[in-house]
């Protein structure tokens, strides 16, 4: 496994790949790597002849210094992973390296960027567009994997590529969890031994969601509901629940008639974790 630290190490790697005609899927990540990263590196490996996996702690989409400072980093142990999984490159720039200190430019999708998390967080999308794009414009390659755990950031992106006519396919990858439900993320680590059992009450809660739902339900109903599930453990400071359209992420309507995805962020101590479910009323 090649380690490109510059872009034009990466560069050079992959203009090796396509020079025999081989395809090529890239897996950007901030790194500290689980279960679910390596899912979408095999589903990159099934799809593609060579895969580049790429780990950069971006400071453009955090808002909090603290929650970037507190970041769980480990390369040599997320090195060992990929080679493992059999992963033909690794990215891993700088801060310095990713970003001119005169960079003007930047992307963002308008509505969508602005709405759920991105309400909460000002900006994150548009340090998640820029970044991607960056690293679309680097690695070249012919698709992209995305987990549908940051199902906003999934949509986000596909409406880029198909704004922009970038020349790559994004590819979403169902969400990997634990065995007692929880969904995988790199700041579970930072969770307590109580918290840990705590947000286990996010996945009971989109398996009672997705139980409740139906075409006789109103959203502002399921939402209510889904707060009152969640409220049921102390440990869980809810940040937001939300019951939205699963394509345009608009509220629907009236009764759900056609299929929702359930967002829901939560903090258990200090560690804010999201997780999501798409349901289908029919
Ligand atoms: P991150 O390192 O958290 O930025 O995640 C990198 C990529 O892995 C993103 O596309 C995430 O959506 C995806 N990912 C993170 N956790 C999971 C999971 N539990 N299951 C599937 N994909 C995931």
């Amino acid at each position: 496994m090649q380690i490109c630290r510059t872009k034009a190490e990466l560069r050079e790697a992959v203009k090796g790949f396509r020079a025999q005609n081989e395809s090529v899927g890239l897996v950007p990540t901030m790194g500290y790597l689980h279960d679910g990263h390596m899912t979408l590196v095999r589903t990159a490996k099934a799809q593609n002849d060579r895969v580049v996996a790429t780990i950069f702690v971006n400071p453009t989409q955090f808002g909090d210094a603290s929650d970037l400072d507190a970041y769980p980093r480990d390369e040599d142990r997320d090195f060992a992973l990929l080679k493992a999984e059999g992963v033909d490159a690794v990215f891993v720039p700088s801060v310095a390296e990713m970003y001119d200190p005169n960079a003007q430019t930047t992307v963002e999708t308008e509505q969508l960027a602005n709405l759920l998390m991105g309400a909460l967080r000002p900006g994150h999308y548009k340090g998640v567009c820029t970044v991607v794009s960056k690293l679309f414009n680097i690695a070249q390659a012919d698709r992209a994997y995305f987990g549908e755990k940051d199902y906003q950031q999934l949509l986000v992106v596909k409406t880029m590529v198909r704004d922009l006519d970038m020349p790559i396919e994004p590819v979403g990858v169902p969400t990997v969890r634990e065995v007692d439900g929880l969904a995988m993320s790199s700041r579970n680590v930072r969770l307590s031994l109580e918290d840990r059992q705590a947000a286990l009450i996010l996945n009971k809660a989109l398996a009672h969601g997705d139980y409740e739902i139906s075409d006789e339900r109103e959203v502002d109903e399921l939402e209510a509901e889904l707060h009152r599930f969640i409220s049921r453990e102390p440990r869980a400071k809810i940040e937001t629940i939300d019951v939205r359209d699963a394509f345009t992420l608009e509220k629907p309507q009236g009764k759900i008639n056609s299929p929702v995805v359930i967002l829901l962020a939560a903090r258990f101590g200090d560690v804010l974790l999201i997780d999501q479910r798409v349901c289908d009323p029919s």
